[in-house]
């Protein structure tokens, strides 16, 4: 079997198609940066992290884009009641939420565009828009999408004409618009806009980006620079909330300016709730990663938690989950550290059928829409059959070095194991400098050198592997 996974455009679960394997472009909304991130927005970036992994434990040559929402309602508000700049205020959020990430052990993005950074896309995409007599210009001097003359918009939400107008008739405060259900691309410039350093000069007026125009536009830019002609994402992923308006309007928006398919798999993950009420900022009843790590959480215990339920369902969180959970992952770190004693300082000398039955019920498990607990049961069967047979007396010294090798190479993938390696940030810059010095070395006939390097590397636990694609590396468990 191979990857299949839950598309909300057509509600069913598919066999996963990139547009040009083994590349995967994979774009996941990012963080509003007002303010620090709850573990409830970490649920949603942990279901990302282990779709990222898992993909690129399954061969695919993954090329991650996470947006970070710098400028929106409530940075603006948020800047203003601080008294400073827009990136003043921003800016101690980035750095806690790679901070946060890093804890969670969240592989980082390959680019973290910023919305602020990104000005001059948007503006040339409202352009397009407007020069293709999809969005106008308003008497309020603020430009809008006509939803109305975009057809199939609510594909991916489902919902209909009439609910849409009846639900954005109560929730409007725009009154300019020519129809309820037209959404702002640019909003005209307001003294409070300004006054935070938040309003930039265009064609059709001075003002700033709609939240929705933001992701359209960075995630058009980065096909285009990097890819050449391609206007399609292999998957879009965020939370059940963005459905509708978020994503809806980026496809409006997308779609209108390309006319080609936005995205082939858009994947949303459900709530993380607390006494049955979705965890947000609104209802105070949050928790931020750095709470628990003041508490000293283990980061294994938090991903073993948020993976104990399957992505597509929501999810209680409660303090006797998470000790279950530590509890979990101490019995993961005792049989590994079994199956290290047991192997001694031997090489691998075949594989135990106990692993092989751990592998493939780990695939077989995620391959089904990244069933995340399938995938530990598979886990906790090997933890249970391997103890027994070590009891016994069953696995030489190679045979426990071969299992080590599967089990460290499926947890790679869920990151379990308390205490064991994580990817820092500073390290994968360091590596990928190295790459392209090695890289600079060997066009320039230096194999001396390019040497060199692959042993620097291989020193700090760093091992490369020359792909077609290019070089791949990976931070090996010590
Ligand atoms: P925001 O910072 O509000 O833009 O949200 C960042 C991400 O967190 C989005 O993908 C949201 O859908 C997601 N999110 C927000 N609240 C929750 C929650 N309680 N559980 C899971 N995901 C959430
Ligand atoms: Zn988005």
């Amino acid at each position: 079997m191979s990857l299949r996974l839950h598309n909300t455009l057509t509600r069913r679960i598919e066999p996963f198609e990139p547009v040009a394997p083994p590349r995967v472009v994979m774009y996941t909304c990012g963080p509003t940066v007002w303010n620090y991130a709850h573990i409830g927005n970490f649920r949603t970036f942990l279901f990302e992290d282990l779709l990222r992994r898992y993909l690129e434990y399954l061969g695919y040559d993954v090329f991650h884009i996470m947006n970070l929402t710098d400028v929106d309602d409530r940075t603006i508000a948020a800047a203003r009641e601080a008294g400073v700049s827009l990136g003043e205020h921003t800016q101690p959020f980035v750095d806690v939420f790679f901070a946060d990430c890093d804890f969670l052990r969240i592989v980082p993005a390959h680019v973290y565009p910023r919305a602020t950074e990104r000005v001059p896309e948007m503006i040339d995409l409202v352009q397009s828009l407007l020069d293709r007599g999809l969005a106008y210009r308003a008497e309020d001097g603020s430009t809008y999408f006509a939803v109305e003359r975009f057809e199939g918009y609510g594909r991916l939400s489902q919902v209909g004409r009439r609910e849409l107008k009846v639900g954005a008739r109560v929730a409007s405060d725009e009154y300019a618009k020519e129809d309820v259900r037209d959404f702002a691309l640019w909003k005209a410039a307001t003294p409070e806009d300004e006054s935070v350093g938040a309003a930039w000069d265009a064609p059709f007026g001075r003002g700033r980006p709609g939240w929705h125009l933001e992701c359209s536009a960075i995630a058009l830019g980065e096909l285009r620079n990097r890819f050449g002609e391609g206007d399609t994402l292999d998957i879009h992923a965020g939370g059940v909330d963005l459905i509708f308006p978020h994503h809806e309007n980026e496809i409006a928006q997308s779609e209108g300016a390309t006319g080609r398919p936005f995205v082939r798999y858009w994947l949303h993950g459900e709530f993380l709730t607390v006494g049955g009420t979705k965890m947000s900022k609104r209802y105070a009843n949050f928790l931020t990663a750095r709470d628990l790590k003041e508490d000293h959480v283990d980061p294994a215990a938090i991903r073993m938690l948020m993976f104990g339920t399957h992505y597509r369902q929501q999810f209680n969180f409660t303090d006797e989950g998470l000790s279950g959970a530590r509890e979990g992952v101490e019995r993961l770190a005792a049989l590994r550290q079994r199956l290290v004693e047991a192997a001694g300082d031997a090489n691998a000398s075949g594989v135990p059928e106990a692993a092989q039955a751990l592998e493939e019920g780990f695939r077989a498990a995620l391959d089904d829409d990244l069933n995340a607990p399938n995938a530990l049961s598979a886990l906790f069967n090997f933890v249970r059959r391997v103890n027994r047979e070590l009891d016994a007396g069953c696995w030489g010294e190679g045979e426990a070095r071969g299992g080590l090798e599967i089990w460290d190479r499926v947890t790679e993938v869920l990151q379990l194991v308390p205490g064991a390696r994580t990817v820092d940030r500073e390290l994968a810059a360091w590596v990928e400098e190295q790459i392209t010095a090695r890289q600079e070395a060997r066009e320039a006939r230096d194999f001396g050198r390019a040497d060199a390097i692959r042993e620097e590397l291989s020193a700090r636990g760093v091992e490369l592997e020359d792909t077609p694609q290019g070089t791949r590396w990976k931070a090996t468990a010590k």
